[in-house]
């Protein structure tokens, strides 16, 4: 393997405040690992924990790159897999990068595609995945294939054969492209290929793939050292092995170790998690990875995932829920998330949420978004994904200065009780 490289300098993570209170730690036992920190990239830096808004194809769905700045938003996350495909990376590069190509100004993240070639490719839905339980009837099927699907995606020790999504196009993927499409697309941080399993998988090829993943990161390293040199105009991109593993703890442990061995200058927690065993999961990684480098948790929804993650030790997470759940007119409050489309909302002069500091609810009534849904005005997807990344980007702002203070086990008992008073049914 090879030795830092000199420009990884160019990055850098600093862990400011360590949760204090472990005893006060949730039921399970699991000590506290949570932390705050800053991630410097060239492209500005990032105050930890820190919710990482979703761009997919360089864009936050249906919001301007302006409003996601003010709505406080740090860094946004693109996807390899999406941008390879349209308009493809060498637009990126020639566009001078994914910030300068979107009009962010501020850091870039981008995910590297392996689970997006993999889950549109084989048709399977991360919400199978993550809902299937391991021992269920439906473990162990390592081939099996989402009903009415046809399986798109073949992996081989070298890279994996996929079929585009939007026109059925036969495309190649492997580490080395991977790096290539990253580092075109130039975000701040990208992630190493790694290939995705499902709980569905047997503990067999949970081990085999785990292998795979631990020689493909090892690739990703060395051509992006490659890359890093051969591009040295560039600013510094930093890479991020992905730690798998599924829900075995010898795995994710191994896993950890093999990756922290390498020189990466952070890491991503990706694959299947179920929502129970999320913290858990986390918390094994936090225990096995360097203090000195950040975690990122690939993908992530609810509040109370939010809260389990930071508190096991993950500086950034990503998540589409905010802006997916607002298209269909469900927004976030204190109290739990509704949907605007109920009758009730029809005469409601309110905001969004009481007290809410985001644009829309300094401007915009329940009533408006209500009826511009109804309506099918594509503004309602505007205004409540502008409110609904505010929650979250505020909530994690909190959980921040909550650990800053030494009161972050009071905040989330109280945040998440607030939340979760009223059912899920609400939604
Ligand atoms: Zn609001």
């Amino acid at each position: 393997m090879p030795a830092d490289h000199p420009r990884q300098s160019e990055f850098s993570f600093r862990v400011t405040t360590r949760l204090s209170g472990a005893s006060k730690a949730s039921d399970d036992g699991v000590p506290a690992l949570g932390r705050t920190g800053t991630i410097t990239t060239p492209h500005g830096e990032i105050q930890t924990p820190a919710f990482i808004a979703v761009g997919t194809k360089a864009t936050v769905k249906a919001v301007l790159p302006e409003s996601v700045r003010a709505l406080g938003a740090q860094a946004v996350l693109a996807n390899a897999y999406h941008l390879y495909l349209q308009p493809g990376p060498e637009i990126l590069d020639e566009a001078g990068g994914l910030g300068r190509f979107m009009n962010w100004p501020g850091p870039t993240f981008t995910d590297s595609g392996g689970f997006q070639v993999m889950s549109l490719g084989s048709g399977f839905k991360k919400v199978i995945e993550m809902s299937v339980a391991a021992g269920s009837d439906h473990a162990g099927k390592d081939d099996a294939v989402a009903p009415g699907k046809e399986r798109l995606a073949h992996i081989d020790e070298d890279g994996v054969w996929f079929t585009s999504h939007l026109n059925g196009d036969r495309h190649r993927f492997s580490p080395e492209i991977s790096m290539n499409v990253q580092h075109r697309i130039g975000a701040d941080i990208m992630f190493a290929f790694d290939e995705l399993t499902t709980l569905q998988n047997s503990r067999g090829y949970q081990e085999e793939s785990l292998e795979r993943t631990r020689r493909w990161a090892e690739r990703c390293v060395a051509e992006h050292f490659r890359l890093t040199d051969e591009r040295a105009g560039k600013p510094y991109q930093a890479l991020f092995g992905v730690i798998q593993g599924a829900q075995y703890e010898d795995l994710r442990r191994k896993a950890c170790r093999d990756l922290a061995s390498m020189p990466f200058d952070g890491f991503g927690i990706g694959g299947a998690l179920e929502k129970e065993n999320l913290g858990t999961i986390v918390g094994w990684c936090s225990e096995e990875l360097p203090e000195d480098k950040p975690r990122h948790l690939l993908g992530i929804s609810e509040p109370d995932d939010i809260f389990a993650a930071i508190e096991a030790g993950a500086d950034t997470f990503d998540c589409v829920s905010p802006t997916r759940v607002a298209r269909n007119s469900a927004f976030y409050t204190a109290e739990g998330r509704f949907n605007l489309s109920g009758a009730k909302y029809r005469r409601d002069w309110g905001p969004l949420q009481d007290g809410c500091d985001c644009y829309t609810c300094q401007n915009y009534s329940r009533a408006y978004i209500r009826h511009l849904y109804k309506a099918k005005e594509l503004l309602s997807h505007t205004l409540i994904s502008i409110h609904n990344e505010r929650f979250v980007v505020r909530m994690v702002d909190d959980v921040r200065h909550a650990i800053e203070d030494g009161t972050f086990w009071e905040f989330k008992a109280e945040t998440l009780g607030r939340y979760y008073a009223r059912s899920r049914s609400a939604v």
